[in-house]
């Protein structure tokens, strides 16, 4: 008995050192990856659900990885939070996002907000209100054309997501509450966040046909952000039939493979040229 709990033990450790080689390893890619700017956005446009037309597009990160090729951000972007890394490819994501959005208004293509997801570290930075309005500033993009999306999670500490959304307010940009309904946000709260807009997570509306105790929580939720007089947006919209469901309870807007996936720069740009001339 005594020898097998040696061997446990060292099996046990070995596992310990090759994770933590593992992610020394995945660390020093990715500071590898900041300088190189070996990332890439992807875009997925926002639809109104009556006209058919984008109303706004969302910046989605990947890692184009030099051996391992296109790399999700769920593989990466949770631990670049863990790390503080998250800080500095956010600031490439929000500049990225702001300079494209800029380069289609300037093509003539109709003007809309770009979406850009906030981590947590970045939502608790100081001075985020100077960067931001740095990057707006460097770009030439208005303002009310740059949408922050930011979790429930980072509304916790009630007083700082407060204060904090009120001087991003300042700058004229909008902020919208990511992943809705998977937090623990306070609907006492929520009418106190000066925020524009929820958007309704995947995991309710992909079941909203088969399941009825989500149907009653989207529609729930729709109804409330029109007493609220907050704009509401479906995510992971799939199909026709959940289309109509969201429609027929009010929701005007949708983000989905319905419509599209994410995809390049220049598809989105065919994309908008399409759906503009409809
Ligand atoms: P998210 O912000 O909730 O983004 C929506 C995710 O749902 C995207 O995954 C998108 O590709 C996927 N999606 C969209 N429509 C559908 C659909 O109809 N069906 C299904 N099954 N999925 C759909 P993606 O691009 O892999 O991003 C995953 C998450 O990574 C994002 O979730 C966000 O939390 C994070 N993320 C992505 N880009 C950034 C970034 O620039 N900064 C930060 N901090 N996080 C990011
Ligand atoms: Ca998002
Ligand atoms: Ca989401
Ligand atoms: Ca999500």
């Amino acid at each position: 008995a005594k020898e097998k709990g040696r061997n446990d033990f060292q099996i046990f450790n070995a596992d310990m050192l090759s994770a933590s080689i593992n992610r020394l390893k995945l660390e020093n890619e990715l500071r590898k990856a900041i300088i190189g700017e070996e990332f890439i956005l992807n875009y997925q446009p926002q639809v109104d659900i009556e006209t058919g037309r984008i109303v706004g597009i969302e910046a989605l990160i990947r890692w184009d990885h030099p051996e391992r090729g296109i790399v999700s951000p769920n593989h990466f972007i949770p631990f670049a939070e863990e790390t503080g890394l998250i800080v500095s490819i956010g600031e490439w994501v929000m500049r990225a996002a702001c300079k494209q959005n800029k380069a289609w208004q300037d093509q003539g293509l109709p003007a809309m907000p770009i979406s850009v997801n906030l981590s947590m570290r970045q939502f608790f930075q100081h001075n985020l209100k100077g960067k931001i309005s740095y990057v707006l500033e460097q770009t030439g993009l208005d303002p009310r054309y740059l949408e922050l999306e930011i979790t429930e999670s980072m509304t916790m500490d009630v007083d700082h997501a407060i204060q904090s959304l009120l001087e991003l307010k300042e700058l004229g940009v909008n902020v919208s509450i990511d992943d809705f309904g998977t937090g623990y946000s306070s609907l006492y709260y929520l009418k106190k966040f000066p925020i524009d807009r929820l958007k309704i997570d995947r995991s309710f509306v992909r079941d909203i046909m088969v399941d009825p105790n989500d149907a009653a929580i989207v529609a729930t939720i729709i109804a409330m952000t029109r007493h609220l007089k907050l704009k509401v947006i479906a995510e992971g919209v799939e199909t026709e039939d959940q289309l109509r469901f969201l429609h027929q309870n009010n929701c005007h807007e949708v983000q989905g493979y319905w419509f599209s996936p994410p995809v390049s720069a220049a598809e989105m740009e065919r994309i908008l040229r399409e759906n503009s001339s409809k």
